[in-house]
């Protein structure tokens, strides 16, 4: 007899992961199936984020900051540090360990909810039966009321420049350089390519970003683009815009690139090169006949605004579907889908994701940019408010950047807000809370906020809304 579960979800990423946690939570007799295996050749749960994501990029990303702190700020508060080295082989264990933490945390709250956590390829077949196929080759049948896609995405590939050893890298590759590589070419200003370039150029490695579009962080409010352009460039990341990939060769542990801009064709030599050009949603060998599930042209998972698929009791969440790849719109995703199938009423509010490039400054934002309420024709105010008139910043010594909210010209009522500068991603969420009520920036002013704190500069910014912020000159005046 086939094992049968309430709910059965297909991919242990924090989409997955989370569904398998809360349908247990709500009473679901629930199963997680899972295909990853680490270096060790264990099986673990987590997926891209945990294991090669959000999560082992941050911790580079911090240590990599921490390093770059301690050689070249410290000394402006009078801590003077000599000889200050960065040990690369014990920075990676460092993000291994964290890496393997994770895996267990995940394993443990499948035990205390009583979720069933399988090791193996998840196949779905005709009438919501799932095959798995464990990780010897043994198969099993589950049989499930209810189905959850969750098997997310994978790095996309270009012809010009296939993945080749430890030379040409995916995201996954340039987690694991032993040495800080001496020139490095990234292919894609992306939030990934940006934030795998700044590890690497913290610890002295040259490095040319290669990217197709003319625009700099073309999705995000060009003002906030432009001063991130500005403060990476000063950092030494040089991005090069334009520039469409043509081809590569690896040659005597060198790579060469070709590249295409409007001055004609041109030739770098790397040391590494990183691809970083997107990444597109994962199904393969997902769906036997039969499956019930439709992708769309791009290939992913087709779904309403529900997360349901065209067969009832078949959901899809996360990466493998529309929207923002980002951990926490799967997450929430996954939320949702195991309440409506615990048949609680939930919704999730595609308009206020929020998204974070964790680069130095940090980049974070929510909802419209200047430019899209232009496309619009919606009429808005600005604030902004500089960190350099922020007294917290200034004692933090981290100064650089600003906050801006952009409000509805008639009703106030806060569009968008956008932070470049230290901990953007947590100070764009305050905005996210705010916004969820239906904040304007008149109520977010009316709010008392801690002095010193960063937070001020979300404050200032919303007073600056209605042109009487505190701390600067305002432009317009009320
Ligand atoms: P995944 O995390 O991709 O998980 C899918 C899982 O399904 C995998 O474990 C896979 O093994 C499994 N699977 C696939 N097919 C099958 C099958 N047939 N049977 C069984 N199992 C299967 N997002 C953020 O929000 N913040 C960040 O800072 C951030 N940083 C990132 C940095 C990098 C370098 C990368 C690559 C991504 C980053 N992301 C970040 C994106 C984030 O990792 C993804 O959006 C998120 O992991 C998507 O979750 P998911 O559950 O949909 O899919
Ligand atoms: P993202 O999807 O945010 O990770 O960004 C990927 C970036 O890679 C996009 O900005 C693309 O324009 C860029 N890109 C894709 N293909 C190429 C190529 N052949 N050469 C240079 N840049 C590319």
């Amino acid at each position: 007899m086939a094992n049968q579960f309430d709910v059965v979800v297909i991919g242990g990423g924090p989409g997955g992961y989370v569904a398998a946690i809360r349908s247990a939570q709500l009473g679901l007799k629930t199963a997680c199936i899972d295909k990853w295996v680490n270096k060790e050749g264990k099986g673990v749960f987590g997926g891209t984020c945990l294991n090669v994501g959000c999560i082992p990029s941050k911790a580079l990303l911090e240590a990599t900051h921490k390093y770059h702190d301690a050689k070249h700020k410290y000394s402006d508060m009078g801590i003077q540090v000599k000889d200050v080295e960065m040990d690369v082989p014990a920075m990676i264990a460092r993000k291994e360990s964290i890496v393997k933490n994770l895996n267990m945390g995940v394993a443990g709250l499948f035990k205390a909810n009583g979720v069933s956590a399988y090791e193996g390829t998840g196949r779905l077949l005709a009438g919501k039966q799932v095959e798995v196929t464990d990780h010897s080759g043994n198969r099993e049948i589950l049989e499930a009321k209810h189905v959850i896609i969750a098997t997310g995405s994978v790095p996309v590939e270009i012809p010009p420049a296939r993945t080749q050893g430890d030379i040409i890298v995916d995201n996954e590759g340039a987690l694991e350089f032993k040495e800080a590589p001496k020139r490095m070419g990234v292919i894609g200003a992306g939030v990934i390519g940006l934030e795998l370039g700044s590890v690497w150029n913290r610890l002295g490695t040259e490095v040319v970003v290669l990217e197709a579009q003319d625009k700099f962080l073309a999705a995000v409010d060009q003002q906030v683009a432009k001063e991130a352009q500005k403060q990476l460039k000063k950092q030494g990341l040089d991005i090069r815009l334009g520039a469409m990939v043509t081809g590569s060769e690896v040659k005597n542990g060198q790579v060469k690139v070709t590249y295409k801009d409007a001055g004609g064709e041109h030739e770098e030599v790397f040391d590494k090169l990183i691809v970083a050009v997107g990444r597109k949603p994962y199904t393969e060998n997902l769906l036997g006949d039969g499956a019930g599930v439709e992708l769309d042209e791009r290939g992913f998972v087709k779904v309403d605004g529900f997360c349901q698929t065209s067969t009832p009791g078949i959901w899809a969440i996360g990466d493998v579907v529309r929207g923002p790849m980002l951990a926490h719109k799967a997450s929430e995703e996954g939320v949702v889908v195991a309440e409506l199938i615990a048949g609680q009423k939930a919704q999730m509010n595609y308009d206020l994701i929020p998204s974070v490039i964790y680069t130095h400054p940090e980049i974070a934002w929510v909802g419209k940019s200047e430019e899209m309420l232009k496309a619009e024709g919606v009429p808005y105010n600005v604030g902004t408010f500089p960190f350099s008139a922020i007294g917290r910043a200034m004692a933090n010594n981290d100064t650089d950047g600003f906050v801006k909210i952009i409000a509805h010209a008639e009703t106030d009522r806060i569009l968008g807000a956008y932070v470049i500068g230290p901990s953007a991603g947590d100070l764009a969420q305050q905005c996210v809370i705010a916004m969820e009520f239906g904040s304007s920036a008149e109520d977010l002013g009316m709010m008392v906020f801690s002095h010193p704190t960063l937070s001020e500069a979300v404050h200032e910014a919303a007073l600056a809304v209605g042109g009487h912020a505190i701390h600067k000159a305002n432009r317009r005046k009320k």
